[in-house]
């Protein structure tokens, strides 16, 4: 994937950006080193190098960064170390939430217009619309919007909380919805949903530029305030479906490691310190072992 980012800040268009410009705000990456009980887990529930230590390109400014930062700033003390840790959850996001979840999306998606191999996978309209929303977004962020609209913007705590039906889960389901981080452009097969996605910890967010599918109820942001809706009352099938293919996605990508590797894996599981802060980590291992036994360090056998 090459991406060349950009000659200039993509939020004022008026300075040079800094080199290392966060698309997932760098307090993510932080939460997963400090509680991942090993780098080698941290590898095995995130392997793609990249997204672990926090992809960066040029993106934004220094002033632009320091803004940003300002709203960055107030949804890991008040939403997220919560979330993850025992603090108490707020009942509402508030405006940075949104001012967070939109510059989040602003920058998944001006990254992925950059990149080549991403956009060939876009039809034509797909593009145009992406090139709309940056635009729409950037409208917002620097003041000039009201809203993001007619994007909408979702945040749902998927990862928190007992799931209820575990079925044919993959067997690094609760290591997946707790602790995985990712980023994406999402599109549905039959082009009825278009937008971009990130997952950071237990919370999911959606940019949705197109949806002429199932409508979503619950789980939208506001640019005002918003309550934060219990996961199980918003869950369109087709999520939960997605959830479970990304989860697959994450399995298989740890699989294609060496067994030289899975054994240095392995020795590091059984040295591990998992006391203080990285009983989250251990948590979520030991809830997969429970439910899916042996399976959730297994690697499947290659079929070829
Ligand atoms: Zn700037």
């Amino acid at each position: 994937m090459r991406n060349l980012g950009y000659q200039r800040c993509i939020l004022c268009r008026q300075r040079p950006p800094i080199k290392n410009s966060h698309v997932i705000p760098k307090f993510v990456f932080k939460w997963m080193v400090e509680t991942g009980g090993t780098k080698f887990l941290r590898n095995a529930g995130s392997p793609n190098k990249r997204v672990q230590d926090g992809l960066k390109a040029p993106l934004l400014c220094k002033t632009c960064e320091r803004e940003t930062s300002v709203f960055e700033n107030e949804f890991s003390r008040d939403i997220f170390i919560p979330s993850i840790g025992d603090g108490e959850l707020p009942k509402n996001f508030k405006r940075s939430t949104y001012q967070f979840v939109a510059s989040v999306h602003h920058r998944i998606q001006t990254y992925y217009v950059r990149n080549s191999d991403k956009l060939d996978e876009l039809t034509r309209h797909e593009r145009k619309a992406l090139l709309h929303s940056i635009a729409e977004i950037r409208g917002y962020l620097s003041g000039q919007r009201y809203s993001v609209s007619p994007q909408k913007l979702y945040l749902i705590p998927f990862g928190l909380g007992v799931p209820n039906n575990l079925q044919d889960m993959p067997s690094n389901w609760h290591r997946y919805i707790r602790r995985h981080t990712e980023m994406d452009l999402i599109h549905s097969e039959g082009g009825s949903i278009f937008g971009s996605y990130f997952k950071i910890g237990p919370w999911l967010s959606f940019c949705l530029i197109r949806n002429n599918g199932q409508p979503w109820y619950g789980g939208e942001v506001f640019p005002t305030s918003s309550k934060i809706t219990n996961k199980r009352a918003i869950f369109p099938p087709t999520l939960h479906e997605f959830m479970i293919d990304r989860a697959e996605l994450a399995k298989s990508a740890t699989e294609t490691i060496s067994d030289r590797q899975q054994a240095v894996i392995n020795k590091a599981v059984s040295e591990a310190d998992f006391s203080g802060k990285s009983k989250p980590m251990l948590d979520a291992i030991a809830e997969d072992v429970r439910v899916f036994g042996n399976a959730a360090f297994r690697r499947t056998p290659k079929t070829s």
